[in-house]
């Protein structure tokens, strides 16, 4: 039977989702792709354990002018909401910064949707199984700078490459890198105001700075200032560990992001799977030898050891930048017919530092043979 007039207003008034009655306006997230948290009440269990999840968020990125799901956050019983929300302001916020750097270059960005488990069983920690994350103990009280720690290093472990075969702390590298490289990411779009302080949960900016300033930034240094260092990129341990985030972090800073990902072709064959931190340099001198244009990025006023292939290297720069060998080398650095280029007998690292006004400076750099 056709409802009357005012009844069928009724039911549309009652029916539509509304504040307040069961309906919650989604929460936005203004990072450097937008984003979108929903709350989902349903039911789901976790591939490890088959425990039950009744609540969590959708966390959806903008594509296009499209949302779609790229996370989703789930929690035990929705009194537990608050903590899905902020670990999902979180990860939109890390994704869109990664995503502003590998494009569409990583397809793990985009393959599939991550489940993120937040179980009160386990120790405090963190574990990935295939494109599930799982946060343990996650009532246990936690920094905020260790939340951030904890979701970057197992989203690392998710979408970064890595060596593997450590004996310690863990057999991966790409977790520890993952902290290291996404929180000095999320540092330069805070600083940059791609994302705004109020968006940020967990750590503000003089955190992140803090936390750069001992993990990442020494380890960048360490190489600039003396080359990669094979012996320690061989260890096993804590320090080979710590030798291939350093590697790492300095592919990225001087020829970009998308040299993490390139330079995963120059592995040696078979070594793809279980890469050891020595295969990930000699992947990365490949990659610097054997590219025939490359983009290096260099601070100014600060000797920065760069990788030279043997034989002759054209380097193209702006009018107002200078190039030079910063101490004897056997190398040789000259321009002739206009175009500057470097030679050198054997590969080898060598000092190079532009002079200029305080920032990075660009140079195009051309392999041109023996
Ligand atoms: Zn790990």
């Amino acid at each position: 039977m056709p409802l009357s007039a005012p009844a069928a207003l009724a039911c549309i008034l009652t029916c539509l989702p509304r504040p307040g009655y069961g309906y919650v306006k989604p929460d936005t997230v203004h990072g450097v792709v937008e984003a979108r948290l929903t709350i989902e009440e349903t039911s789901a269990h976790d591939p490890r354990f088959d425990a039950e999840y009744k609540s969590g968020y959708a966390v959806e990125l903008d594509e296009h002018g499209l949302m779609v799901r790229r996370f989703t956050i789930h929690v035990p019983d929705s009194a537990s909401l608050p903590y899905a929300k902020r670990a999902g302001r979180f990860l939109a916020l890390l994704w869109g910064s990664a995503s502003r750097r590998f494009g569409t270059l990583s397809t793990m960005l985009r393959k599939t949707p991550v489940d993120v488990w937040l179980s009160r069983s386990g120790e405090a920690g963190g574990e990935q199984y295939r494109n599930n994350l799982y946060i343990y103990d996650f009532p246990a009280e936690r920094t905020g700078i260790e939340w951030a720690r904890e979701l970057a290093h197992e989203y690392g472990h998710y979408l970064l490459p890595g060596a593997s075969g450590y004996m310690s702390p863990e057999s991966w590298a790409n977790g520890v890198f993952g902290e290291r490289l996404f929180l000095h990411w999320m540092r330069d779009d805070l600083a940059g105001g791609r994302i705004r302080s109020e968006e940020m949960p967990f750590v503000q900016q003089a955190d992140l700075d803090d936390y750069c300033a001992k993990q990442v930034t020494p380890l960048i240094d360490r190489i600039k200032t003396s080359g990669a260092d094979s012996t320690a990129l061989a260890r096993l341990d804590k320090k080979g560990m710590d030798a291939f985030s350093s590697l790492l972090l300095y592919a990225e800073e001087v020829y970009g992001p998308a040299s993490l990902l390139n330079m995963l072709d120059y592995l040696p064959p078979g070594a793809a799977a279980g890469a050891k931190g020595i295969d990930f340099l000699s992947a990365f001198t490949s990659y610097v030898s054997k590219s025939e244009t490359l983009t290096m990025n260099i601070e100014r006023n600060n000797t920065t050891m760069i990788y030279m292939p043997a034989g002759l290297t054209k380097i193209e720069k702006s009018a107002s930048d200078n190039l030079a060998i910063a101490s004897t080398s056997s190398a040789t650095l000259a321009t002739s017919n206009g175009v500057l280029a470097l030679r050198t007998k054997e590969s080898r690292w060598i000092p190079l530092i532009s002079t200029g006004a305080k920032g990075t400076a660009t140079f195009t750099i051309k392999r041109a043979g023996s």
